[in-house]
């Protein structure tokens, strides 16, 4: 049985990057920039204000100061937006809001703090009350992004600071790798589509719900297919809606049952990779390729992950399993999730002689991680999923772990806040 870095690596081994597409810029949030993005302008495009305030030739300022006020004649008032017509000529001054461009003849900008202004409301003169240095509170031409240089490199990873950069440099589109859409099929006879009576011996299909809210967090695009008997004709026949996704996931029918065909379809019609990993919760997982058709009716291979039918199982799976080849897929670079060492306040059996992976909530105190469980740990409880900010990793070679010892603890999120 394979371990879970064997395991990932046999699925990352199978997927690749996806083409790039171009989308509007707001779109691109947390996806992979496929190409340099270059400034045919200057950010700022002119030298401009950083203050509301007087802009001046500093020599005229000489000596000013709070006590010996330097008085200079208004000649105008200059908004963002706006040029000014006027140019300053020694002795004078024009009010200047911020962001307004430099009139030409002046090299500073006074702020209206540092001058009577307040006393003295749109007054023809207006007292300076600080020496200015050039180049005071003035914003340079290009001093974010120079014409021609990129400001955003191929390969970053866009977040709402690179957005704000593109778009300042007046990209209203860009050339990202694209979103994996990833079809998600449950499978069971006992499944009941959530919003539907429940009949006796039945249960609602949470594993659509949790999966593909799993595909969205981390960037891709769900197909939700519903949910397959366990029927062999009704599973391939829900399968072939899968055709032209990127990526298949079905949850339950991997494990020893009767009733479990969901490996023996993936093994007959497609390629088994391997089917178990030495890992609790989460032992069953299937990974194989089937057969698929892009748009343009060409034959493609789609990854396909059989998660586990346990509502924690088939979360636990696509973080470890799952989340990375989606990230490699929009690629990423950085794919691996934080790992933190963290100190148990709890003791831990570990009877499965598997690496297990237990729901904790992480917090951080007096510069330490402490980790503590989250409560009963069945692999059908979500309720200690819905609890846990993370995951603390029992070696699979450790029988116990005593309170106080130093574990690895995978954060699935990072809120120190957990409300319990
Ligand atoms: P299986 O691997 O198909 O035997 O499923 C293992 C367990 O997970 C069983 O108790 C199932 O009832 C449960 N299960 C399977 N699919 C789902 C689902 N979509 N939502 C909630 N529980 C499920
Ligand atoms: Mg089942």
């Amino acid at each position: 049985m394979l371990s879970v870095e064997e395991a990932l690596q046999k699925i990352l081994d199978e997927v690749d990057v996806l083409e790039a597409e171009y989308v509007l810029l707001l779109d691109s949030l947390g996806q992979v920039l496929a190409e340099d993005i270059k400034s045919g302008i200057n950010v700022p495009p002119l030298d401009n204000s950083a203050m509301d305030g007087f802009a001046v030739r500093s020599e005229d300022t000489q000596n000013a100061g709070e006590k010996t006020p330097k008085l200079l004649r208004v000649v105008d008032t200059v908004l963002a937006g706006s040029i000014s017509k006027k140019e300053l000529t020694p002795g004078t001054a024009i009010r200047i809001m911020t962001g307004a461009p430099l009139p030409r003849g002046a090299d500073s900008v006074v702020q209206f703090e540092h001058t009577d202004e307040g006393k003295n409301k749109n007054a023809a003169r207006i007292g300076i009350m600080e020496q200015a240095r050039p180049g005071l509170n003035v914003r340079k031409a290009g001093e974010d992004i120079t014409r021609g240089t990129i400001a955003v490199k191929k390969g970053t990873v866009i977040r709402p600071a690179e957005i704000g950069l593109i778009a300042s440099a007046g990209h209203s589109k860009v050339k990202v790798t694209r979103r994996p859409v990833v079809a998600v099929l449950s499978t069971g006879n006992e499944l009941v589509e959530t919003g539907e009576p429940l009949p006796e011996g039945k249960i609602y299909d949470s594993n659509a719900y949790s999966i593909a809210a799993l595909v969205k967090r981390y960037g891709g695009i769900p197909k939700v297919l519903g949910i397959a008997r366990d029927d062999e004709a009704e599973l391939v026949e829900k399968l072939k809606q899968a055709q032209d996704a990127d990526m298949v996931l079905t949850t339950g029918g991997v494990s020893m049952g009767d009733y479990d065909m969901v490996k023996d379809i993936l093994a007959r019609d497609g390629r088994i990779v391997f089917w178990q990993v030495r890992v609790k919760p989460g032992k069953p997982l299937a990974f194989g390729k089937i057969k698929g058709r892009d748009k343009n009716g060409r034959e493609t291979s789609i990854p396909h992950l059989g998660l586990p039918g346990n509502a924690v199982s088939c979360m636990v799976s696509f973080e470890l399993f799952v989340r990375p080849a989606l990230l490699k897929m929009m690629g990423k670079k950085n794919i691996a999730k934080p790992v933190v060492e963290a100190i148990m306040e709890d003791n831990v059996k570990n009877e499965a002689g598997r690496r297990l992976y237990d729901r904790a909530i992480i917090e951080k105190r007096d510069d330490h991680y402490y980790a503590r469980l989250t409560g009963p740990q069945g692999s059908g409880v979500l309720t200690s999923m819905a609890m846990a900010n993370g995951l603390v990793l029992i070696p699979e070679e450790k029988l116990t772990i005593k309170k106080g010892d130093t574990v690895h603890a995978l954060m699935l999120d990072w809120n120190e806040e957990v409300n319990i």
